[in-house]
């Protein structure tokens, strides 16, 4: 793995900021982590999933706009369940207690993936390392899309806002199916090892291979036949992959974000506050749109997020002031899109970019 590090030289920002949102919790006398109305909402949004599967596969509504309503409706609260619950948990922040974090980080294995291979991939490099190309394997999608300017470009990038959407539409059932596989049997993440497997580790991935095969993919089968799980299977699968690609995308590869390199160098000293940089590559989208902000798991406050990762998402509308605050006293930006569709144009428009070679001067 590269060897990236951030200067320390400038860290009176951080430094505030970390006092301030202490300060904000202990006046309130409140904990830092999840709180009856996240536990309410986890199992509102596991109760929806299990419904709705029961419903496809045991009952069959013979309405097909009916049958097709409730897999958008599958496939976008599993997406839910991932950004709610399996993302605080797997952060410690669902709650105090870390063994309710660990059972509840399980709920990604519910969904197909390895959490333990992801705590890694997110916590860890994608979170340290944001927009650090050679490291972050969040922006590392080769060939097909091309998400840093540091990396190689091909022909066919120039069409990639176009074609984007469709490869979000598979990610999860290639993450599921495939990327999890690579970790497993590579050892590595992106550039980075992964610890020595112990045997809690195989238990835990083939364990949830041989469910998912079963619950998601046998059970339909036996019951619905071939054809009809088939249909239904990837089209639940494609709203969930977009759902949750278009949501983590809309963070940091967006105009007006900053990238580094450390690919090529392998050795890279960014010349910033680790907690500058993290104002610098991400953005916030929407944080007074209550629905979005009640579903996205605190998705719409990534710079929060990124801030204070071991905080609930429930807390943050209100870290957010405290961000801005001191963002606007140390002259820092702090970033956000005011709506969901101003967000998706950058977007968009960054991918384009993105796709193209620069003419040189
Ligand atoms: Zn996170």
């Amino acid at each position: 793995m590269p060897q990236v590090s951030f200067a320390t030289n400038n860290r009176q920002f951080h430094v505030e900021l970390n006092e301030r949102v202490k300060q904000y919790f202990k006046d309130n006398n409140m904990s830092q982590r999840g709180n009856f109305s996240l536990y309410f909402k986890a199992f509102f949004m596991f109760a929806v999933v299990l419904s709705i599967y029961y419903v496809l596969v045991f009952v069959q509504p013979e309405s097909l706009l009916l049958t097709f309503t409730l897999l958008a409706i599958f496939g976008t609260f599993s997406a839910f369940i991932g950004f709610n619950v399996m993302h605080d948990s797997c952060h410690g922040a669902f709650s105090n207690n870390s063994n309710v974090n660990e059972v509840f980080g399980y709920s990604m294995n519910f969904l197909g993936a390895e959490s333990r291979f992801w705590k890694v991939k997110h916590n860890v490099l994608h979170h340290t390392y944001t927009n650090v190309d050679g490291v972050d394997d969040d922006i590392f999608k080769p060939p097909f899309l091309r998400m840093s300017p540091n990396q190689p470009y091909n022909r066919m990038h120039k069409y990639q806002s176009w074609y984007m959407l469709l490869l979000y539409g598979v990610s999860v059932l290639f993450w599921v199916l495939w990327m999890d596989s690579q970790k497993y049997f590579t050892d590595k993440v992106h550039t980075t090892n992964l610890p020595k497997k112990k045997l809690a580790d195989h238990l835990s991935f083939w364990i949830t291979k041989i469910f998912y095969i079963g619950f998601y993919i046998v059970t339909p089968i036996v019951v619905l036949g071939f054809s009809k799980f088939i249909i239904g299977f990837l089209f639940y699968n494609f709203v969930m992959g977009v759902v949750m690609s278009v949501v983590f995308q809309l963070a940091h590869v967006v105009v007006g974000a900053e990238y580094a390199d450390a690919q090529e160098t392998g050795v890279l000293a960014i010349e910033e506050d680790w907690a500058i940089f993290q104002m610098k590559t991400t953005y916030d989208f929407c944080p007074d749109n209550k629905f979005l902000t009640w579903s996205l798991g605190g998705l719409n406050f990534q710079v929060e997020h990124h801030l204070f990762p071991k905080v609930s998402h429930v807390h943050y509308p209100q870290i957010r002031k405290i961000v801005r605050e001191v963002a606007a006293k140390y002259n820092v930006k702090h970033n956000e899109f005011n709506s969901f569709g101003e967000a998706m144009r950058s977007h968009f428009k960054m991918m384009h970019q993105l796709g193209y070679k620069p003419v040189a001067a």
